[in-house]
């Protein structure tokens, strides 16, 4: 993405430990205060996150204005931790209408917990009005028998509703063998495998790994498997609308152009950001005319979800918001 979105890799730089927490105020920037925005239709964000998946390189994360640290919790901290996270989710919720979400695994696995989705399970009940939907970790490097059946396992339970393959950050490309009995699974039991495509927010993470081009392959080999394109391979969008256009069971989720918060989508939008930002993503949406494959996601806390989906409104018309905003994800995953 180069120069003409400095605000993304800026951001994440300044904030440093303090991601999204007072963003601005981390970077030392004049803050206007933003308008509030106002809560809409009901909507289903795809992808989401109150784990901190603790990938190689990048920093501690916390929910946006009150700086709540996602889980896992500190040491002592698990019950309020939980408590105080909920009511941030509770918060954006609210001024968004989002009533549910799938939320992203943490990358780390147990014989107990084989996706890596305890934390997502402990703290979704405590959350009113949402449904928070486990997305399970599709751990590369564990693909022996044992694993793959206590991940059928849980599988076949029903609750979990994708898979996350952490592409670029761990370095294996989408045609690894350690994922390919991950997506037969998928296939057999209905949900869909989401690849981070595109820019990583570590430098220990290998860009390659991360191109959306490579899932044609994964797509082509695994027809009866459907699978996501979050960020929708940014910056490398004509790879990526190219592999959506051409293959029927690849998806694209919209999250993580511009982070930041409140403050900082009022200045992007002062300062023209926003608009060319949207002109490039709606190119690349056209080269595939598939609007009913595209879904909106925050990648919260990186951005509230509010101000986010104000920016995903831009990108189609109004006619095609019902299904970008919830039917589609509602067809994908079944929630
Ligand atoms: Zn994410």
């Amino acid at each position: 993405m180069g120069e003409s979105l400095p605000t993304r890799r800026g951001v994440l730089a300044a904030a440093g430990a303090a991601l999204a927490g007072g963003l601005a105020r981390a970077a030392g920037v004049e803050t206007a205060p933003a308008p509030r925005p106002k809560p809409g239709p009901p909507l289903v964000d795809s992808h989401f996150h109150l784990v901190d998946p603790r990938l190689p390189g990048t920093p501690d994360i916390a929910a946006p204005d009150e700086g709540v640290p996602l889980a896992p919790f500190p040491e002592g901290g698990e019950r309020d931790g939980a408590r105080r996270l909920a009511r941030a989710i509770e918060a954006t919720a609210a001024e968004s209408g989002m009533v549910a979400a799938l939320c992203m695994p943490r990358t780390e696995v147990s014989d107990r917990d084989p996706l890596g989705i305890k934390e997502i399970e402990a703290v979704a009940p405590l959350v009113r009005g949402v449904k928070l939907h486990p997305v399970g970790f599709a751990n590369p490097e564990r693909f022996d028998r044992d694993h793959l059946a206590r991940v059928e396992a849980v599988l076949r339970q029903g609750r979990v509703k994708a898979l996350k393959v952490y592409l670029g950050y761990l370095h294996y490309g989408p045609d690894h063998p350690g994922y390919r009995p991950y997506y037969a699974l998928a296939a057999k039991y209905l949900v869909p495998v989401v690849f981070h495509t595109g820019d990583p927010y570590s430098r220990k993470a290998k860009v390659k790994f991360a191109r959306p081009l490579p899932v044609d392959d994964v797509a082509v080999d695994f027809p009866d498997t459907r699978f996501v394109l979050a960020h929708f391979g940014n910056p490398w969008l004509a790879d990526a609308a190219e592999v959506v256009y051409k293959n029927p069971n690849v998806w694209a989720d919209l999250s993580g152009f511009l982070v930041g918060d409140r403050e900082a989508f009022a200045r992007y939008g002062k300062a023209g950001v926003l608009g060319r930002a949207a002109d490039r993503v709606r190119a690349a949406i056209e080269f595939t005319g598939a609007p009913d494959r595209f879904l909106f996601g925050s990648d919260w806390p990186l951005a509230p979800v509010a101000v986010y989906r104000d920016f995903v409104r831009t990108l189609f018309p109004e006619e095609e918001h019902p299904a970008v905003f919830r039917d589609n994800a509602r067809t994908l995953f079944g929630v």
